[in-house]
Parts: C-alpha cells; structure tokens; sequence
C-alpha cells in the first residue's frame, strides 16, 4: 500500500490531511528460535511488506484509530482511559503503544491513525510488531520525544506483554525498528547489543524462499508459555540466569545433571546448540560463504522438531521436499504450530522447488502454501 493512498484514505476519514506517513516492516527470523527470552542470540531480517499509518497528533486526549485491512469504521478511545487488558481486539497494538509511552512519562496527548498493512497475519511474519512499531516512530516524531530505535522497540514489546497480554520477547520489535537492507541483525538479546550483517542473496546468486503454509498458529499460546516455563525450570535447575549461560562446550555436563528432567533436557540441547547455531551462521555469512550457512538452517529445523517439537506436518513438508529438491537448507521460522518457513536456495532453484512445493502440499491435502521471495529489507521510516 503506497504512501500517498494511506493519506489520503486518512483525509477521508478525518477530513484533514495527516502530518506524515510511516512504514515499519514485518521480518523473517533467519536463525535463533526461541532463544529470545533465554537471553540468548537472535538473527532476524526485514520483509519488503510493511506497515503504513498515517498520522496526526491530538491534543484534545483522544485516540482514533482505523486499520484498512479490518471491517468496521474509525475507533475512538479515551486516554486517560487505556488501560492493559481490556481490548481483545486489533485496537489494543496500537492503543497499547500509546499506553506505553505514557506510563514511560512521554507527554502523548492524541493521535488520529489510518493504517494499512501488506505483512500478513498469523503467518510468522510479525505483523503485530509491524504495526506497533510504525505506530511508535510516528508518534515519536510527532511529539519530538527523545527515543533511540531501540528503545523504542522496548516500548513496543510492553504494550505487547503488558496491554496486548502476549508474552513475546524483542525480537520483532527490534526488528521492525532497526534492520537495514541486505543485512540482517545479530541482536544479543541480553544486552540488546546488535550488529547489523552482510546478508545481501541477490549478490551472490542465492534467494531465501519464505513459505507461508496458511496454517494459522492460533493455539501456540500455551504451548509457548509451556516452552517458556520449561526453560526457565532448565536454567533454574541449572543454577543460571537463563539459557544463554550455559556454554556449547559444557552442554553434555549440563544435560547429564537434569537428570530425569527428560523434557527439560530437550529444550535445554534446543536452546543451547540453537545460540551456537547463531553465532556460526553470523561467522559464515561475515566470511562472505553464504552457501556454507545451509545445513545449519536444517539442523535448526531437526532440534526444533525433535527437541522443542513446535513442528507441525506441512512445516515438516517444507522443509523434506525443498531439501530433497536441491535446496542448501530450510527451516521452520517464528513461533512453531504453523506459520512460515524459510528455504535458501540457489536463484536458478526457485521455480522448480515452488512447483515442487505446491504438488506436495496438494498431495497431503493440505491448503496451497503462499511461497514468496524474501529480499532482506529496511526497518521502520518515516516515508512522507
Ligand atoms: P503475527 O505473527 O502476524 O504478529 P500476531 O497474532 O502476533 O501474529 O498479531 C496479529 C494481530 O495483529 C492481528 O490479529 C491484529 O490484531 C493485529 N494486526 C496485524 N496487522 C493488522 C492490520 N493491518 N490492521 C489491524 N490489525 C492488525
Ligand atoms: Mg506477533
């Protein structure tokens, strides 16, 4: 959705024109699952699909919002009204941002929104953080309010955790706020330390397919909190702070010590060999050996199917067909139960495994996958 429709969309329904137009992008997480709230290494980049709001500032203490991809008119919220938990609907991202500025003592007082967005949603792709971060940035330039991306990020994932009530870690947000073209970010999700890496595919003759299987992850919830809760136990048991403390090289000693914690010990090998999957990927990508990076993607597919076992069937069809054509490597992404997955292929590659795909996939009876090429995009920005 381009710029100028966005606004004037926005002029139609405020009747006014609005003082600028955002983008923030949905991402891809390369490699690093589930480590995030291990405070361990993530690795994500930013789709081309993003995130557009249109913008004006208020000061009258109302919050209007309206989304082009969802029925119904334009919302009308309160400020001094917002509070976490009470809207189960879209509205809560956006007002949840609002929300989290303010308690951080940001001198918000209103905004009129119109957003359209091209990430999809459900899909893995991080559409909600997509839509809180556009909604940050604009309402950080609109007041002057002094944030670095990163902070902003931070601000996103409280209205997340807190007024959406979605226990998600900082990737996405820092994603959506920070990524730049033909790189991706090795964030260290500890310190938020972040480095931004060579990861420009065309370059080298390579494409990164994301394949959407349409299987939406609506009950991952409380499986995620299970995960969460289990890591937790591992690093408790373990006597660390988190996951992340726990060093490859000592990783048979920890897992001989958890004793009859069998499912324990395998969220503990996932989290574990997951980091250091991280940290050779961004090794071989630094090295300018982007080819290399491709077992490493499927091994991060066995550990989160056989020991974190968030796979699903048409996940598992993804990544067994594109390998068995000729694929360098390919994995499930983002939450698990559904969702995406990415396969690093060579350019020429690319017809013949979408095909391939696509008759897999319709011979399980499963729906049609969504296949599309992911070119490693910009972070959030200020378009108009
Ligand atoms: P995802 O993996 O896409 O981030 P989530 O469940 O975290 O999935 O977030 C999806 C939710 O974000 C949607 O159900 C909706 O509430 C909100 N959302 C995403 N995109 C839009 C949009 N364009 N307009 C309104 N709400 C949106
Ligand atoms: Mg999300």
């Amino acid at each position: 959705m381009g710029a100028q429709q966005v606004a004037e969309r926005f002029t139609e329904l405020y009747g006014a024109r609005p003082q600028g137009v955002w983008a923030a992008p949905g991402r891809v997480n390369l490699i690093g699952e589930h480590t995030d709230y291990n405070d361990g290494f993530v690795m994500p980049f930013a789709l081309p699909q993003q995130a557009v709001a249109a913008v004006s500032r208020r000061d009258d203490g109302l919050l209007r919002l309206h989304s082009a991809d969802m029925a119904g008119g334009v919302v009308e919220l309160r400020l001094d009204a917002l509070a976490p938990g009470g809207d189960p609907a879209w509205t809560a991202y956006p007002a949840g941002v609002v929300w989290a500025l303010r308690e951080a003592g940001h001198p918000v007082t209103g905004a009129d929104i119109h957003l359209s967005s091209t990430v999809p949603t459900g899909a893995g792709l991080s559409s909600s953080a997509a839509l809180e971060v556009v909604i940050a940035l604009a309402l950080r330039d609109l007041y002057g309010l002094d944030l670095a991306r990163w902070q902003l990020a931070r601000l996103c994932q409280r209205a997340e955790n807190v007024y959406v009530g979605a226990p998600t870690g900082i990737m996405d947000q820092t994603a959506a706020a920070c990524c730049e073209p033909g790189h991706a970010l090795f964030l260290d999700t500890r310190d938020l330390s972040q480095r931004q890496i060579p990861f420009d595919l065309a370059a080298e003759g390579l494409r990164l397919l994301v394949v959407d299987t349409q299987v939406e992850h609506a009950h991952s919830g409380g499986e995620y909190g299970k995960r969460r809760a289990g890591c937790e136990k591992g690093a408790a048991l373990l006597g660390v702070d988190a996951l992340r403390d726990i060093a490859r090289a000592d990783l048979d000693a920890a897992l001989a010590r958890l004793g009859e914690e069998e499912e324990v010990r395998r969220l503990v090998r996932h989290v574990v060999t997951e980091d250091e999957r991280v940290e050779r990927t961004v090794t071989l990508l630094r090295a300018g050996t982007p080819r290399a990076i491709g077992p490493i993607l499927t091994e991060g597919h066995a550990s989160l199917r056989d020991d974190f076992r968030i796979s699903c069937p048409e996940l598992d069809l993804v990544v067994d067909t594109a390998l068995a054509r000729g694929a360098l490597g390919a994995r499930m992404t983002g939450g698990g139960f559904g969702g995406s997955a990415v396969v690093l292929t060579e350019a020429t590659g690319v017809p013949s495994l979408t095909e391939s795909l696509e008759t897999a996939f319709a011979a399980a009876g499963f729906k049609t996958p969504r296949v599309f090429e992911a070119v490693p995009s910009t972070g959030a920005r200020r378009l108009v």
